[in-house]
C-alpha cells in the first residue's frame, strides 16, 4: 500500500517552482523487463540508471512519486566533496586505503561537473564553496584540511581566510575563520536530477513515475512488484534512501528518516548581495548540525538547516529557520520569505553510507547522513562497477558491521534524536 508520502507532485519548494519543463513519465502497466531495475529516482536512482545505461545496459526506473521528488529534489545544492564517514574506514583500514578513499571523495564532483558539461544540463552549476569555522577548534579543522590539499597537491584553487578576511567574503561577523575550495560548489538540484534523468531516457533507459513499488519478488530473475504492473530483470537496486520501506527484514533499523528545512528569501538586491555573498559560493559551517546557505540563480538567499529527528515536519518552517538566518544576517530583518520547505535525509547511526547486496541481486545504497549530492553520484558508478564484478570499492562499504536499533522506528528515531542532542550540546561548547 502506499504510504502517505506517495503518489504526490514536487513539494512546494523554490526547485519545484524553477523546475526544468519536463513532461512527466508514464507510470508502471503490466509485465515489463529490463536488464537492471532502479527503485526510487533521487540521485542515488538516477545517477545509477545514468552510469548503467552509458554501458550499454537497458535500464527501467520505478519511481513512487516524481523524479527528484525527495531529497535530492529540495536539498541544498552543495556540491561537497567527501564521504560521510570516511574517516572512520580510514582509522578502520590505515594508510593502505586512504589514496583510493581521496579519489572517491572526489568522484562525485568529477561526475557532476561531467555531466552537466556532457549532456548540456541547465541547473546553475557553479564553481565555490566557502567553510566557515565558529570556533577557533574549527579552524584547527580546516588547517588539517589544507594540509592535505597541499600535501597532494590538490590542483584547484583553495585558500584559508582569517575572521576579517572572512567577513569580507560572507558578511557577517559569525565567523572566526574559513577555508575556500574551488573544486567543490553548488546547483539547482531537481534540475540536475531531471536533466540526468532525461539524459538516461535519451540512452535507452526507462522510467516509470507515480508507480509505488509494493515489494519485491526474489529470484534468479528479482520482480519489482507495483499495484498495476511489475519488472522482471537480472538485478535490482533499491535507491529509495530515507524514503522507502522495502525488505524490512533486511533493512530496518539501519537507516533513520531525520529532517532537514531550508527557507527562500525574495530576490535581494545587488548592494545586499555585494555585501553577503559577492564571490557566490556556497557557505557550510563547520557544526556537527550544520547551517548551509547560498544564493541562488535569481539572487535568493536559500537558507538551511536544523535538522529535527522526530520524523515530524515543525508546524512552521519559517518560523524554525529564520531566527537561524537573521543570526548570521541581522541586515536582512525586512527580507520577503518566499519559500519555506524541508525533506528527510537518511541517517545511519555510525554515518558510514549503507550499502549490500541482498539474495545476490538486489544491491541497495543509503544513508549519506546529510552528505549526499555528490556521494550519491559516487555510489551509483561503486554499484555500477560491483555488478560487473569490481568490488574493491563496493566491498570497503559492503563490510563494514553497521548497529541496527531494533523495534519500531519511532525507537529508532528517538535514540538518533538523543545522540544529535549530544553532538548539537557540543556545538554550543
Ligand atoms: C533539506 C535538505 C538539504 C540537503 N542539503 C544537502 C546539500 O546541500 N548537500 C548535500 O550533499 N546533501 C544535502 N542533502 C542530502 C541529499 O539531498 C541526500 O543525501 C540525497 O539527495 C539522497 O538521494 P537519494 O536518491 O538516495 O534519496 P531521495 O532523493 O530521497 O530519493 C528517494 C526516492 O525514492 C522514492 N521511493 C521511496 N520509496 C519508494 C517505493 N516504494 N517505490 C518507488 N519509489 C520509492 C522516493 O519517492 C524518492 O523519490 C540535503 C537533504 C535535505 C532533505
Amino acid at each position: 500500500m502506499p504510504n502517505k508520502n506517495q503518489l504526490q507532485e514536487h513539494t512546494s519548494s523554490y526547485y519545484a517552482a524553477t523546475a526544468t519543463e519536463y513532461p512527466g513519465y508514464e507510470p508502471l502497466r503490466g509485465a515489463q523487463t529490463a536488464d537492471i531495475c532502479v527503485v526510487g529516482a533521487g540521485f542515488t536512482g538516477i545517477a545509477t540508471a545514468l552510469t548503467l545505461s552509458e554501458r550499454g545496459y537497458k535500464v527501467a526506473v520505478v519511481e513512487a512519486n516524481r523524479v527528484g521528488w525527495g531529497a535530492s529534489g529540495r536539498n541544498g545544492g552543495q556540491i561537497i566533496c567527501g564521504i560521510s564517514g570516511a574517516s572512520k574506514l580510514q582509522k578502520k583500514h590505515g594508510e593502505t586505503i586512504a589514496d583510493l578513499l581521496w579519489d572517491m571523495k572526489w568522484r562525485g564532483n568529477d561526475i557532476i561537473f561531467d555531466r552537466v558539461n556532457k549532456y548540456a544540463i541547465d541547473c546553475d552549476l557553479k564553481s565555490g564553496y566557502i567553510e566557515v569555522a565558529l570556533k577557533d577548534r574549527q579552524v584547527g579543522y580546516l588547517e588539517d584540511d589544507m594540509k592535505e590539499l597541499q600535501r597532494r597537491n590538490f590542483p584547484y584553487e583553495y585558500r584559508m581566510f582569517d575572521k576579517a578576511e572572512t567577513r569580507n567574503i560572507v558578511g557577517t561577523d559569525a565567523y572566526v575563520g574559513s577555508m575556500t575550495n574551488m573544486r567543490n560548489g553548488h546547483l539547482h538540484p531537481l534540475n540536475l536530477c531531471l536533466g540526468e534523468a532525461r539524459a538516461a531516457v535519451e540512452l535507452g533507459a526507462t522510467i516509470y513515475e507515480q508507480s509505488p513499488v509494493t515489494e519485491i519478488v526474489h529470484g534468479d530473475k528479482p520482480k519489482v512488484m507495483t499495484a498495476n504492473g511489475h519488472v522482471e530483470a537480472d538485478a535490482v537496486v533499491l535507491a529509495g534512501n530515507a524514503y522507502h520501506t522495502l525488505e524490512r527484514k533486511h533493512l530496518s533499523g539501519l537507516t533513520f528518516p531525520a529532517g532537514s528545512y531550508i527557507i527562500a528569501t525574495e530576490p535581494l538586491s545587488q548592494d545586499v548581495i555585494n555585501e553577503i555573498n559577492p564571490q557566490d559560493l556556497a557557505i557550510c559551517d563547520l557544526n556537527e548540525v550544520v547551517d548551509y546557505y547560498r544564493l541562488s540563480a535569481d539572487g535568493r538567499l536559500l537558507y538551511g538547516g536544523r535538522c529535527n529527528y522526530s520524523g515530524r515536519e515543525p508546524t512552521s518552517i519559517k518560523a524554525s529557520i529564520l531566527p537561524r538566518m537573521l543570526k548570521t544576517y541581522p541586515q536582512l530583518k525586512d527580507v520577503r520569505i518566499d519559500y519555506e520547505w524541508g525533506g528527510n535525509v537518511g541517517i545511519v547511526l555510525n554515518r558510514i553510507p549503507a550499502l549490500g547486496r541482498i539474495n545476490g541481486n538486489v544491491w541497495y545504497s543509503q544513508g549519506y547522513s546529510g552528505h549526499g549530492v555528490n556521494t550519491t553520484h559516487i555510489m551509483g558508478e561503486v554499484i555500477a562497477d560491483a555488478m560487473v564484478g569490481q568490488l574493491e570499492k563496493f566491498d570497503l562499504f559492503a563490510k563494514v558491521k553497521h548497529h541496527r536499533i531494533p523495534g519500531s522506528q519511532w525507537l529508532g528515531n528517538q535514540i538518533i534524536a538523543m545522540g544529535m542532542l549530544y553532538y548539537r550540546l557540543r556545538d554550543l561548547m
